[in-house]
């Protein structure tokens, strides 16, 4: 197929390059140009906007940052909607939210374009290893015309229902993985604290009912001192937001969410925005006095 990809920073350029593995031609745009340059290397070509690339493109995939940022590349001047006819398919997998996705897909549907929301989960390693885990809200005749395009970027695919329903989903999954991160942050700083050293810890729990993605994948960071992004504390600060959005309408409270979102933000006020989510132990560190690595 005739593919677009824009949006090309961690997650979006390996995932751009496994399209391409699987066969497909890909045209790609950027805000910025190294991920531009990425890409046309091993063989993408370049689009001059994101209307351009529409124009070039059956499916267009983006891989932005939050809500304002899809409808920009989407609606805004040289966006999608600006280059495109009708049939043009826009998979959006980028975690933005479920309000504006109905919103944006509504706008498309006066021009005949199609819109699937299709978040990710898994991370960076998810996308270089193409193991994603993806939840797809939209029409269901439109997913499964674009199941073989997922299937190139990840192991689990779920329909989850209408517009909108893949990004709820993802709320759903950042509420689980933000929480289970701050308790492995107490454990870490538990152990420490009362004089147990924290890899011995980790060692022992790992293999039992504690496991988590985040203790196999965080904690050995948060211990070497490595806050490099895989996903950033900005990122993760807009999904608790988008989180307790949907909570609020709903009467819902989610005080765990809360709790955690309040501890980003204090990473946030050190300006360690752009560091990785296991960056939350520093939260905790700075509480309880304790450093957990060497
Ligand atoms: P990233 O490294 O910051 O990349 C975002 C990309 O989007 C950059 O290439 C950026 O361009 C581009 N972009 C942002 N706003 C734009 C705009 N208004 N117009 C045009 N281009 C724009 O972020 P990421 O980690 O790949 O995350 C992308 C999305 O995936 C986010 O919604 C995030 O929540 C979600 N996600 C991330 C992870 C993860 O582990 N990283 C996991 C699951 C989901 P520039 O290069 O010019 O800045």
């Amino acid at each position: 197929m005739r593919l677009g990809f824009i949006g090309l920073g961690i997650m979006g350029r390996p995932m751009a390059k496994h399209l391409m593995d699987a066969g497909h031609t890909l045209t790609v745009w950027n805000r910025s140009w190294p991920g531009i340059d990425a890409l046309v290397e091993v063989g993408a070509e370049e689009g001059a906007s994101a209307a351009d690339v529409a124009g070039r493109s059956e499916v267009v995939f983006t891989m932005v940052g939050d809500s304002p940022d899809v409808e920009a590349v989407a609606l805004g001047s040289q966006g999608i909607i600006e280059g495109t006819e009708a049939g043009l398919v826009h998979i959006d997998m980028s975690t933005i939210s479920p309000v504006v996705t109905r919103a944006i897909a509504a706008r498309y549907a006066e021009k005949g374009v199609e819109m699937l929301d299709a978040p990710v989960s898994g991370g960076e390693g998810g996308a270089v290893n193409a193991t994603l885990s993806i939840m797809v809200g939209g029409k269901p005749e439109v997913f499964e015309r674009c199941q073989p395009l997922f299937e190139a970027l990840g192991k689990t695919v779920t329909y989850c229902g209408p517009s909108g329903s893949g990004q709820t989903v993802k709320l759903c999954n950042q509420v689980a993985v933000s929480v289970t991160n701050m308790a492995v942050c107490e454990a870490l700083v538990l152990a420490k604290k009362a004089g147990v050293a924290p890899g011995t810890m980790l060692e022992a729990i790992s293999g039992g009912a504690a496991a988590s993605w985040q203790l196999l994948n965080l904690a050995p960071k948060m211990l070497a001192g490595d806050f490099r992004p895989g996903f950033k504390v900005w990122h993760q600060q807009k999904d608790l937001r988008l989180a307790l959005e949907v909570a609020r309408e709903a009467a819902l409270p989610l005080p765990g969410t809360a709790l955690v979102s309040q501890l980003y933000a204090s990473l946030e006020a050190e300006g360690l925005g752009e560091e990785g989510t296991q960056a939350l132990v520093k939260s905790l560190e700075k509480l309880g006095n304790v450093r957990v690595g060497d």
